[in-house]
């Protein structure tokens, strides 16, 4: 039989998320984490999945990702699953940034990890954890195809009017300033998860998706190609998010620096770490936002309506954007979970055909879901996302050609 299984690697700075499918089934086998490598608390966590078997937990100092990835290993190995098995067809790494050249998922060789390097400066914080990533698994496993898919890829059908910033186009071009965006593998999945709830082709349906994560972006997407989407650059810009500002007036940041006294790093950190809803309200878990909101707390409740505004700005842009809409689906751990979130995001768009169902907003399921009454011009969706197994699909697809 041939190999069917693939290996997600998600490589941030500190932390491994992997996941092991057999994609004859896409069934999960086996999914885990790896966090706080290189300090002296690292931790994993393994949960064997095909055997219903229990997660396994124990912490002891990682040192490199090298050393994450060998302990994975170890553990699949003890459910017979281990990396060295022939059944393994390729490991598929998530990458953030792949800027303009990289539209499709890419078999890793030396020219491509040169790309994702020399794309490091627009994505300082990600590129070299996905590259330490690839790099280790290659040497783990030369035999093995090793897949790239890219965050960014699915937005590299956005027009130039949607990509570019209005600014000096030499400077734009020699710093490769545009918009990327991100999240790229859910808005696909679940753009395309959408048109099959809808029981049409993506091809014939316009969709907006709002991934509402603790990271947050909206995109436009006509028949199944993304048109806009609200992250940039940078994962900074568009929605309120946990952390991030999301937009605001780039003349804040002269602001901050000129009268306030603040130098780039700080404002850095100020926007990406310190603002959104934690900025806000000093909370970025939703379900502790509504909590205190149902306790009459005023700045919750200010954090939350900062927040709804503006996915509510990006709602009605987007329906210009697109002319006509067939759905809007809500995705990720707010947009799965929060009804409140979604009820309030529409509330009042009647005039765009836009309406949610209470009872069926209420409903607690897994599955994607219609949550608009049933006549409802528009069909509003909650759609659960599953990047793991649109990077394995799209993993594999490329191994079996
Ligand atoms: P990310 O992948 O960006 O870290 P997730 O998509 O897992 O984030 O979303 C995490 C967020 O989802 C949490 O910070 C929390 O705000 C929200 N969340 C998760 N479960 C619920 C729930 N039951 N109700 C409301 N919000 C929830």
């Amino acid at each position: 039989m041939s190999p069917s299984r693939v290996l997600v690697l998600n490589s941030g700075s500190s932390s491994v998320k992997y996941q092991l499918l057999d994609m004859r089934d896409s069934s999960r086998l086996a999914a885990g984490l790896v966090e706080r490598i290189g300090e002296e608390t690292s931790r994993l966590r393994h949960t064997p999945l095909a055997r219903g078997g229990e997660t396994r937990e124990w912490n002891a100092p990682v040192a490199d990702h090298e050393a994450a990835l060998k302990a994975v290993s170890q553990e699949l190995a003890r459910d017979g699953l281990g990396l060295d098995s022939p059944e393994l067809a390729a490991i598929g790494h998530r990458v953030v940034h792949g800027g303009k050249r990289f539209t499709e998922p890419t078999v890793v060789d030396e020219a491509v990890l040169a790309e994702i390097e020399r794309l490091i400066p627009v994505a300082p914080l990600h590129n070299p954890a996905n590259l330490t990533g690839i790099r280790t698994a290659q040497a783990l496993r030369p035999d093995l195809p090793q897949v790239a898919v890219f965050d960014t890829a699915f937005h590299t059908t956005m027009p130039e009017s949607a990509a570019r910033y209005a600014i000096d186009v030499r400077t734009a071009d020699e710093h490769r300033i545009r918009r990327y965006g991100f999240h790229g593998t859910s808005h696909a999945y679940v753009s395309r998860a959408t048109a099959k709830l809808l029981g049409r082709a993506p091809e014939e349906v316009n969709v907006i998706v709002l991934h509402l994560g603790n990271g947050a972006s909206a995109s436009a997407v006509r028949g199944g190609r993304c048109v806009d989407t609200s992250m940039g650059l940078t994962p900074l810009e568009g929605l309120v998010m946990g952390t991030r500002s999301g937009d605001a007036d780039p003349a804040v940041i002269f602001h901050l620096a000129r009268v306030g006294g603040m130098s780039i790093d700080e404002i850095d950190t100020l926007l990406n770490k310190k603002s959104g809803l934690v900025g806000l309200c000093g909370d970025n878990d939703m379900r502790e936002i509504r909590r205190r909101i149902d306790e009459g707390d005023a700045q919750a409740q200010l954090a939350f309506d900062i927040y709804i505004h503006r996915l509510k700005k990006y709602i009605g842009a987007y329906c210009a954007v697109l002319g006509t809409v067939d759905a809007i689906a809500f995705t990720a751990g707010v947009g799965e979970n929060a009804a409140p979130v979604r009820e309030a995001a529409v509330a009042g768009l009647e005039i765009l055909g836009l309406a949610v169902d209470g009872a069926l907003n209420a409903v607690r399921s897994d599955e994607p879901r219609l949550i608009s009454p049933e006549d409802a011009r528009v069909k509003i969706a909650v759609v659960p996302t599953d990047e793991e197994l649109e990077i394995a699909t799209q993993t594999f697809a490329l191994v079996e050609g």
